[in-house]
């Protein structure tokens, strides 16, 4: 799922950050400028007004004491009336001894009329948005049995986006349903859980003759009768219930076709707003590359036997319905993150919310992944981009979702998103490639997951068993701790060329005292330069080792493989740094006013401080020649500063913390 209304505060209030950011990459990024913003997705997901209603959803407690194997539905439905009507036939095996009733979750704004079994008409209670269905004899283990629940009504719309819209474009009616994370039920009775997926299903929507109908699946037929034509759409591959969608209108329908493996098609079916189709047909051509793309990354296109496709929807984003994303339009990281979900999401989905990075932070990478691979001249500035959101927006909260009844909080843009991916793109820098594609393809084929749910702790295995490591320390600080490490790189080099190094971190959230990680550094002389990474495993840890070569430059993280800010003053030779000794600054940490002061030989010309996400907070010209300011810090954001003081033309810079 990824949301389009965008609002661009973090744009604007970030766009000093570029610059000074930049100074030390300028070398290596290759900015383009409008390009650019194709792909400048600071999707924030403010959604939670629709989502409120929604909360608090735990799925019905007797929801494992059978298995749903199969459904046949049919619906009833027209774009221009918010209405439905219809029949689910579910087959299911039971999972306990001497059970007496099956449950389904449905709203209550809908109505069950009837249940039919083999035997006749069941049973059943409506209430707390559970149908409580009473078999006529109780049911033991492996029973295989069906049954028909007949239901009718208004889904509620609870103004704004919801589970099931109706809408217009061009004046034209339009419905579609978007049930994650908790809306499956306002709309079909269903298990609305992450636990069990339905194997397989056919899906029947009846709507007005000239309207199509896009759904999982393959379309087996269209027939009209009496001005109402049915749609059949057959799917024959786990899905979970969220992912279970219809959308209906007059459609223009057209196909794309990939290649994958050995030379497999794969249709990629496509159906837009009329009045969007010549556009459309450019734009969805984009989705042929990303699909082979994924496919050679990653195991093939797991829903090749059938197709994948888009079905255009009103909704101000994107939504992964099982091999047929909903798309409000077709711009390249809409297709490329819709997309993704195949892979991560449907095929393998978080078997719980407070796991969505599993969902989101994976399909967010994934499309870093496109322009890795796609679009290799603004990968740089697509890393650049998603640490700005995160060190802008991320000082504190962990990527796994502590309150899953906040849906706000579930598709934080930040965390879940950005944080999430931010987080793969670290530990595949931390593992290596090979471990990490491993690790990533045994989360979609080992039998405990492929075709199903999978949790953080799984995710760890794999990575854990394809890097042959130990990971907890990795996982537990980047997504269950809070915040990320400000780097502090101090280094010196001796006579015998050997160079000392020490990394010093300021993590933003007291969580962590220390991030483990292997940290980037590149030392680079004379028409030469050596990349070399440090295990840091404590604070203030001191390294020391002899590149070969007279260094007169040291870069932290040259390509942004570590989740922290990079500015250029992160490394500091400590010998050419001298006149740091003739400045200072106390109290550190500091509460209320922070007292710099210079010593007796210098005077800063000005003085700038800074804080951590690059805004320039404060600003001083020292015209009038003065050794001691006292700066009123009270109102800055608790965090860490860097001072950047000019003393006798040169750049002097320090740390402080503010609490
Ligand atoms: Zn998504």
């Amino acid at each position: 799922m990824k949301n389009n209304n965008i609002i661009n505060q973090h744009l604007i209030k970030t766009f000093n950050m570029k610059a000074y950011i930049l100074l030390s990459l300028l070398c290596i990024i290759a900015f383009s400028t409008s390009a650019q913003i194709n792909y400048i997705d600071e999707l924030m997901h403010a959604e939670k007004k629709h989502f409120t209603q929604k909360m608090n959803f735990k799925p019905s407690a007797f929801a494992n004491t059978n298995d749903i194997f199969y459904h046949r539905i049919n619906w009833k439905v027209d774009p221009a009336v918010n209405y439905i009507e219809g029949n689910v036939t579910s087959y299911f095996k039971i999972l306990k001894d001497q059970t007496d009733a099956i449950y389904f979750d449905l709203s209550e704004p809908l109505t069950v009329d009837s249940v039919l079994h083999r035997t006749g008409k069941l049973s059943f209670t409506h209430t707390n948005s559970v149908i409580q269905v009473n078999f006529p004899t109780k049911l033991n283990i492996n029973d295989v049995d069906s049954l028909t629940v007949f239901y009718k009504g208004a889904p509620k719309s609870e103004g704004g986006f919801s589970s099931f819209i109706i809408d217009k474009h061009n004046d034209v009616p339009v419905l579609w349903t978007l049930s994650e994370p908790y809306g499956a039920k306002d709309w079909w009775p269903c298990k609305q859980d992450l636990i069990d997926k339905i194997d397989s299903l056919d899906i029947f929507v009846t709507v007005p003759t000239g309207n199509k109908v896009g759904s999982n699946g393959v379309l087996i037929s269209e027939t009209t009768l009496n001005n109402k034509t049915t749609c059949h759409w057959k799917h024959k591959h786990p899905i979970v219930s969220y992912l279970v969608a219809i959308a209906t209108t007059n459609y223009a329908a057209y196909s794309d076709f990939a290649t994958i493996g050995d030379g497999k098609q794969v249709e990629i079916l496509n159906y837009v707003y009329p009045e969007n189709e010549t556009l459309a047909r450019t734009e969805t051509k984009y989705t042929v590359d990303v699909l082979e793309l994924y496919s050679k990354l990653f195991i093939p296109y797991p829903f090749a036997d059938e197709k994948y496709g888009h079905a255009q929807f009103g909704w101000g984003g994107g939504m992964e319905h099982q091999t047929m994303s909903f798309m409000v339009n077709f711009s390249k990281d809409l297709i490329a993150h819709e997309l993704a979900h195949q892979w991560y999401g449907d095929h393998v989905t978080c078997g719980s919310w407070e796991d969505i990075w599993i969902n989101e932070g994976f399909a967010t990478y994934l499309t870093g992944l496109t322009y890795e691979h796609l679009n290799p001249e603004n990968w740089m500035n697509w890393k650049y981009k998603a640490l700005e959101n995160i060190i802008n927006n991320a000082r504190e909260g962990s990527v796994i979702v502590d309150d899953t009844t906040d849906i706000y909080r579930i598709f934080s843009g930040t965390l879940s998103y950005k944080k999430g991916s931010y987080v793969l793109h670290m530990l595949r820098n931390q593992i290596g490639d090979d471990a990490f594609y491993e690790g990533m393809n045994l989360l979609l084929t080992d039998e405990s997951t492929s075709g199903g749910f999978a949790s953080t702790k799984q995710v760890q295995e794999f990575f854990e068993t394809a890097g042959d490591t130990n990971l907890t320390d990795f996982f537990d600080q980047m997504l269950y701790k809070q915040g990320y490490p400000v780097f502090k790189v101090e280094w010196l080099q001796n006579a015998d060329q050997s160079v000392d190094i020490k990394l010093i971190q300021t993590p933003t959230h007291e969580s962590v005292s220390c991030f483990k990680l292997h940290v980037p550094v590149l030392f680079r002389g004379e028409g030469k330069e050596k990349l070399i990474s440090f295990h840091q495993t404590k604070n203030n840890q001191s390294y020391s080792f002899n590149p070969g070569f007279e260094v007169n430059k040291v870069i932290f993280d040259p390509e942004l493989n570590i989740m922290a800010p990079h500015p250029s003053w992160t490394a500091i030779n400590v010998q050419k740094n001298e006149l740091a000794s003739q400045l200072s600054i106390f109290p550190n940490p500091a509460t209320d006013k922070l007292i710099i002061k210079t010593n007796k030989q210098s005077i800063a010309e000005t003085i700038d401080i800074i804080s951590v996400d690059g805004k320039n907070v404060y600003s001083f010209e020292n015209n009038s020649h003065q050794r001691k300011m006292v700066v009123n810090i009270s109102n800055f954001k608790p965090g860490v500063y860097f001072i950047r003081a000019i003393i006798s033309g040169k750049e002097v810079t320090k740390q402080f913390i503010k609490d």
